[in-house]
């Protein structure tokens, strides 16, 4: 892609919290492209896409700040520590998230971090993946006919056990998108179940959204469990719950890797 990027660098060091959406490049904003052409250095997550990182210029310096679940490569301080050095050495870096580095991201710790230590940042908004992964599961978040709501949780076990806020969750005509909810998943329905909602209430679990690797299980509370583990999909996976999911049938669009595991 060709760019404009004259007079892009300042003086000083600067800080780009840069959102890479759920996978696919043609997801990037123009100005993440841009920035990602021109750093000195990209400080990127394990949900950064390789397609993605393509489009980092050869001569930045990468750094792999990981974060997989139980396996993190640098902690949080780690990282808040690193993106202060680098901006204090004049560079000018990328931090790179996957998705929107507000949603779920940690984006707003990293900030505060900077903003404590005097550091110039700028963020730059990504698709987060309710949003890009839904798309591309051809399922509409909301939909006059069946949902006027729409909630983004976390689905992060602690202490084994999902710590949501079930009466909110299970509203009529809503939809429930849940992150990193894979391993909580036989959980979170059984709860959804206990505090109300129909075991027939749809649901879809989306690996790997917008990439060549996309799939979609569909099912209900009832079977999701089962279907997720016969289907052996692994992180990063989005849950999404409503009447919603019902139209992923008709819209689904996504080709041609997409492997659908039918109701
Ligand atoms: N800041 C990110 C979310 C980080 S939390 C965003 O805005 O999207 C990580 C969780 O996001 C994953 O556990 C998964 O639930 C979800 N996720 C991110 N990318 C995904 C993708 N391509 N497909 C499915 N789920 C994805």
């Amino acid at each position: 892609m060709k760019a404009d990027v004259k007079n892009f660098k300042p003086d000083s060091g600067r800080v780009y919290l840069v959102g890479a959406g759920p996978g696919d490049p043609e997801l990037l904003t123009l100005r993440a492209v841009r920035l990602l052409q021109q750093a000195d250095v990209i400080v990127y997550d394990n949900l950064v896409s390789d397609g993605v990182l393509a489009f980092v210029s050869p001569s930045a310096e990468r750094i792999y700040a990981g974060k997989r679940r139980n396996e993190h490569t640098l902690r949080q301080e780690q990282i808040n520590t690193l993106l202060v050095k680098l901006a204090s050495q004049g560079k000018q870096v990328v931090r790179l998230k996957g998705g929107d580095p507000f949603i779920f991201g940690r984006g707003g710790e990293e900030l505060q971090a900077l903003a404590a230590s005097g550091v110039a940042f700028e963020v730059v908004p990504g698709v987060t993946a309710a949003s890009g992964v839904s798309s591309y599961a051809g399922i509409p978040l909301t939909h006059r006919d069946h949902a006027q709501c729409c909630l983004f949780v976390t689905g992060h076990l602690k202490d084994g056990t999902a710590d949501l806020d079930w009466p909110s969750l299970v509203r009529l005509n809503q939809t429930v998108v849940i992150y990193m909810g894979l391993g909580g998943l036989p959980e979170i329905c059984k709860q959804m179940v206990a505090h109300g909602s129909s075991p027939e209430l749809p649901i879809a679990v989306v690996q790997d959204g917008s990439q060549p690797t996309q799939k979609v299980v569909t099912g209900t509370l009832a079977d999701m469990a089962e279907r997720v583990a016969q289907a052996g999909l692994k992180s990063p996976c989005l849950t999404i719950i409503g009447e919603v999911v019902k139209l992923h049938r008709e819209l689904a669009w996504f080709e041609p890797a997409t492997r659908t595991v039918p109701v």
